[in-house]
């Protein structure tokens, strides 16, 4: 006889109630023009690949032993490119990892976190698991900032993804600053996709302890599959998610590849100019056709798709994704709150990769079944 154990009821009940994360689909098959999780559509630079394989080749036995513990040589290189100090810099699994420790060393059940509403939708999870209440402050349409409203929130720790997603939409650093200056708590400013716009707040840290900001190599540095990221902060706050972070919380060839990605500056600044280019293309073309659409300062575009009839909503933009679906376009909807549901998010490609995204957009418009 098997011994019975239910995992649900000896766990801790605010885990086994949670709602897990649900990451974008990455499809198994090939043959997809994938537009759903604002990956770069471009390769990392080829540094990366030499890097990489020097490190193999030359220091094989190497993965052996363990990577450096604080990804020395990485902090000091990030440190460099932003002009701050190597302590300013904690190096992460993924920009999630470092918002998972902010989480786990700013916020619990008597130290409330809070976020605006629609954002990156990773933060409620990381609260959720700390069992911290979570002080949600919802957006209207415009997704401007109401500056006062988080300054007088009463949150512990407040995360902020800027520029937004899913709306792509930037705040003015002199709004974050505005922030810093009112809110007693901790701001983490989640700058993913700040690289793609014309403002970040990075040039506030000197001046605001309170302000932490993170950054990925995911997006504008097309190393997703390696998942490296930072915080950048004050040298109090990084030392105490030093503390609670894993010894060896990045591998010895994900510290490597970022390296070389960080010292290529030439080869990111063309491919940042490319997808910010073509995502301007298409924000235009997308208001061309009548549709409302943000205007978007990262790597996506948020757009409220009109069917032939002129009708548009929920149905409409649903309708739009299975077809494109059905054509082995994968795009991003988010039905669940009713600033989204109206709309579609789709990341910026190849030129060619969008231009056979609208040639499909039109074959929808005209009748065409997927
Ligand atoms: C993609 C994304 C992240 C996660 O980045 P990783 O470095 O891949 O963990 C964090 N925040 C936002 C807003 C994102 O879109």
């Amino acid at each position: 006889m098997p011994k019975i154990f239910n995992a649900s009821a000896v766990a801790l009940p605010h885990v086994a109630a949670l709602d897990a994360y649900v990451p974008g689909e990455q499809p198994p098959d090939t043959g997809w023009i994938k537009l759903n999780t604002n990956e770069n559509p471009f390769p990392p630079s080829p540094a990366v690949e030499a890097a990489l394989r020097a490190e193999l080749a030359s220091q094989a036995d190497h993965l052996r032993l363990y990577p450096l513990p604080t990804s020395r040589v990485l902090r000091e290189t990030v440190a460099a490119f932003h002009g701050l100090e190597p302590s300013q810099v904690l190096v992460s699994n993924g920009s999630d990892d470092a918002l998972n420790l902010l989480a786990r060393t700013f916020c619990d059940a008597t130290h409330p976190a809070g976020t605006t509403v629609p954002s990156y939708s990773l933060y409620p999870v990381l609260v959720a698991l700390q069992n911290a209440p979570l002080i949600t402050l919802e957006f209207d349409r415009s997704f401007s900032l109401d500056v006062d409203r988080i300054a007088t929130c009463g949150a512990n720790v407040f995360f902020l993804t800027a520029p937004n997603a899913p709306s792509g939409v930037a705040f003015p650093a002199a709004q974050i600053a505005q922030i810093c200056e009112r809110f007693p708590g901790l701001l983490v400013v989640d700058e993913a996709y700040a690289p793609f716009a014309r403002e970040n707040a990075v040039g506030l840290l000197n001046t605001y302890p309170n302000l932490v900001v993170t950054r990925s190599f995911s997006k504008v540095y097309g190393l997703a599959g390696c998942r490296v990221g930072y915080a950048l902060g004050h040298p109090d706050v990084i030392g105490l998610l030093d503390r609670v972070r894993d010894s060896y919380n990045v591998d010895r060839l994900a510290q490597v590849a970022a390296v070389a990605a960080l010292r290529d500056v030439a080869y990111y600044r063309d491919v940042i100019q490319k997808i910010v280019r073509t995502r301007d293309t298409y924000v235009q073309n997308f208001r061309a056709r009548g549709w409302f659409t943000y205007e978007s300062q990262a790597n996506f575009i948020f757009t409220e798709p009109v069917d032939a009839s002129g009708r548009k909503g929920a149905a409409v933009a649903k309708a739009l994704f299975d077809f494109l679906r059905g054509r082995k376009f994968l795009i991003r909807y988010f039905g669940s709150h009713p600033l989204t549901k109206d709309f579609l998010r789709i990341s910026v490609g190849t030129e060619s990769e969008m231009k056979a995204l609208t040639e499909a957009i039109d074959a929808w418009l005209h009748g065409a079944r997927a």
